[in-house]
């Protein structure tokens, strides 16, 4: 059987290569452009969201249409960031390992010059730039751009968001007039419309679904709250979908900084990714997200653009953006490589407007969703637990000398026995951390009045008998090692070493112990004391052990949770490892038997939470809409 990417006219080496990435079938923009970008005599414009397979759309073309045999460059990609330039590079190459000769370069700010100046100076056939960095380029003369056949922008749109005009037109000067030029954008602005206008000679004009219209794959959500209840909402909506793996949009840094602080604190595994990080901080962040070893990246638009990591579950808009054009881009980080993926919006009544804006602009309504009660997060949370708990895989080596002694310990007990405590084990944590929960929606009675205050507690902090667990939003990513970070503290608090007991070291904050007598002059100590220009916070954990969800001993995500470093510990908090979360994503089983908070069953409440479920108990819907 032919591979339809040969079918296409692409050649056997690059065939092979694909097929080794896992590539059997072209995606719809690939199946379009690589015929007429084969060609290689068009320019073009490409209107495609981001995660549709773009890459390669371009990138197996201008493999074949480059000669390898000589080393100039032929083909200039041009792109908004550095995260993304750096994975167009990668693709590029997977896609032409088996190419003699072929060589591609990065080119990107905020790394060292000198390498970059190197690799093209020992030849290249294919460079990949963001603009800024490919300017200084030129301008020190270190490249010869005469012999460029092929000019890609791609992610037009952001990159003129970005302020990159000026420099792309200078950029494009240093090339030979008769090169084509190739341009792909997720939106057609004005301004995207002028660039094709000016540098482009009747380009074809390929559009994948509607123009700006968002990824078919996506569902498109709205929760309304109170302003004051958005952080509280954003942990229910995560604490009810227990695998969840999103990205957190913010309006500013500040916002950013705080939401992800308050999460760390709170027990989930987030991190903050903005433009006041460096970009090794950055770096090491996305590395952390792209891993999994991190649930929920909190970002602002700009930090974001050109992250391109698969499997992201949800988008959550924690602020509306100011562009609705944005709105494109963020929902694109979720249902990428034919996946599905939701977006939400988490807004309050006055926004409803902009929603219905952006209703027009992706072609699409949203949905109007309600923010799940406690109940239901408890229920959801422990069906996560049974699922997990029935899909554990058992190390029958290991487990096998315990069983006996297990065995004797239970033999009072039946089975259904058993399971009834196994699962209080969690759930009657569940319970007491949900028990006062506020009905967050925003047409909600006076109970929201509480806020997140049943949820996020106001017990005081705890830690080790003496001491006082503390937050400080200083970390390994700072360069701090925990020595650094003792004498940091002893410096600025003017305490002696001896007053600071455990010390947490963690990627973008830690925790650390002092002496309770201590705290108070550590405090006003601490008052102004900056660290590369960022203000230093100190602040008390709640029940001293890094937040509110810890306390309830419950953690989604399983196994991507931060193997319980933080909470717990000596402190209390519950043992993470062992609650619920991971395993499959929800439901599927149960229902009836549970009391609501009221003691009453669902079936006296009329058969389900408030009569706005969808399903029954643990049916496996994915949420509930009103
Ligand atoms: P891109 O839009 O180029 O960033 O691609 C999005 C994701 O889809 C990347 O992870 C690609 O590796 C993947 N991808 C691209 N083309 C294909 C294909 N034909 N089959 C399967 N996956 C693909």
């Amino acid at each position: 059987m032919i591979n339809p990417f040969s079918k296409l006219g692409i050649s056997d080496d690059v065939v092979n290569a694909v097929k080794d990435l896992g590539f059997e079938n072209p995606t719809p923009i690939q199946e379009q452009s690589i015929p007429v970008l084969l060609e290689g005599n068009n320019d073009f414009v490409g209107l495609a969201q981001t995660g549709t397979g773009k890459t390669a759309a371009f990138g197996l073309p201008l493999l074949e249409l480059i000669d390898f045999k000589s080393n100039k460059p032929q083909a200039l990609i041009l792109c908004p960031t550095r995260e993304l330039c750096l994975q167009i590079t990668s693709d590029i190459k997977n896609f032409s390992k088996n190419i003699s000769g072929a060589n591609v370069v990065a080119v990107y700010g905020g790394a060292n010059i000198m390498q970059q100046l190197r690799e093209i100076r020992n030849g290249v056939q294919i460079v990949v730039a963001t603009p800024g960095r490919m300017l200084d380029i030129i301008g020190r003369k270190a490249i010869d751009f005469s012999s460029v056949k092929f000019v890609v922008l791609d992610e037009a749109d952001e990159m003129l968001n970005m302020g990159f005009q000026e420099d792309i037109n200078d950029i494009l000067s240093t090339t030979p007039d008769d090169k084509k030029t190739w341009l792909f954008s997720a939106t057609m602005p004005p301004e995207v419309r002028r660039i094709a206008k000016n540098y482009m000679d009747s380009p074809v004009e390929l559009t994948m679904g509607t123009k700006n219209t968002g990824n078919v794959n996506i569902e498109h959500e709205y929760y309304i709250v109170r302003a004051r209840d958005k952080y509280a909402a954003l942990k229910r909506i995560v604490d009810f979908n227990p695998e969840i793996f999103a990205v957190v949009f913010c309006k500013t840094k500040m916002d950013t900084q705080d939401v992800a602080e308050h999460l760390i604190k709170d027990g989930y595994n987030a991190d903050a990714l903005h433009g006041d990080l460096s970009q090794q901080q950055r770096d090491k962040v996305m590395q952390r997200f792209r891993d999994r070893n991190m649930q929920l990246l909190i970002a602002t638009d700009v930090a974001a653009r050109g992250i391109d990591v698969n499997n992201v579950t949800h988008v959550v808009n924690y602020s509306l953006p100011d562009e609705i054009e944005s709105y494109t881009h963020r929902s694109g980080r979720t249902g990428r490589a034919g996946k599905t993926g939701i977006s939400i919006c988490i807004v309050n009544s006055k926004e409803l407007g902009k929603i219905r804006q952006i209703e027009r602009i992706i072609g699409k309504q949203f949905t109007k969703a309600s923010l799940p009660t406690g109940f239901d997060v408890c229920e959801k949370q422990l069906f996560a637990l049974v699922h997990k708990v029935h899909n554990v895989e058992v190390n029958e080596a290991q487990i096998e000398q315990y069983i006996p002694r297990i065995m004797d310990e239970f033999a009072e007990l039946s089975k259904e026995e058993v399971i009834k405590r196994f699962a209080s084990l969690e759930f009657n944590r569940f319970l007491e951390y949900y028990k006062n929960a506020p009905d967050l929606n925003s047409s909600a009675d006076d109970r929201g009045e509480r806020g997140e205050r049943g949820e996020r507690g106001e017990r005081g902090p705890r830690g080790s008998d003496g001491y006082t667990r503390l937050f400080i939003n200083l970390g390994s990513v700072d360069d701090f090692t925990r020595g650094d970070l003792l004498s940091f503290v002893c410096n600025n608090g003017k305490i002696s070493g001896k007053s600071i007991g455990k010390i947490d070291l963690k990627g973008v904050y830690s925790f650390f112990e002092v002496e309770d007598a201590t705290v108070d002059s550590l405090f006003n100590n601490f008052k102004g004391v900056e660290f590369n220009n960022r203000g230093v916070r100190i602040e008390k954990t709640a029940d001293g052990d890094g937040g509110g969800r810890s306390r309830g001993g419950f953690g989604g995500g399983g196994g991507r949770r931060e193997g319980g470093s933080y909470g717990g510990g000596r402190s209390g908090g519950g043992d993470r490892r062992s609650s619920g979360g991971g395993g499959r994503r929800e439901g599927g089983s149960g229902g009836g038997g549970f009391r609501d908070f009221s003691g009453r069953s669902r079936e006296d409440r009329g058969g389900n939470a408030g009569g706005r479920r969808e399903g029954g108990a643990g049916s496996g819907d994915r949420r509930r809409r009103s």
